[in-house]
């Protein structure tokens, strides 16, 4: 896990894989804010904490108002989703990249959350990070996962 320069400003480090910004897009959308900033990134095997947001300073708080469209409430949500990247990257690259530039079906991405619906990367990152505050997909959901390289 990299940390920030406590002099660094978080816009200066990669914010997107091939264009495709990550929670920046979710928090945007969810809360309506006109300039959203990054919780946390993954690129190129790190994972980026942005120390600065007001995320981590009431982090349950920051979960319930984006209630819905990620597919947990739990505190440490952005933490598993970068994990989720980060795995499905180390796992199996060429679908890790794949996965970004198709869609799921939305019968099936929208059992995980909307943010899943994005792309197979963000459905694929949304999967992991369901399952590991506890819940529990259908089997198609887990067989998209699987052909995606998620597991
Ligand atoms: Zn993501």
């Amino acid at each position: 896990m990299a940390n920030l320069p406590q002099d660094g400003n978080f816009d200066d480090i990669p914010d997107e894989i091939e264009g495709v910004p990550i929670l920046k897009i979710g928090f945007k959308q969810a809360i309506g804010d006109d300039s959203p900033e990054h919780v946390a990134a993954y690129r190129h095997g790190k994972i980026y904490l942005n120390a600065k947001s007001d995320h981590w300073l009431n982090p349950i708080t920051k979960m319930a108002e984006v209630a819905g469209f990620l597919s947990s409430s739990d505190p440490n949500h952005p933490i598993y989703h970068e994990l989720g990247h980060a795995l499905h990257e180390r796992r199996n690259k060429a679908l890790f990249i794949f996965a970004r530039r198709i869609k799921i079906d939305a019968e099936i991405a929208v059992q995980v959350s909307a943010y899943a619906c994005e792309n197979g990367q963000e459905f694929v990152a949304e999967v992991y990070a369901g399952i590991q505050t506890g819940h529990v997909y259908t089997n198609e959901v887990m067989t998209h996962y699987r052909h995606l390289g998620g597991g």
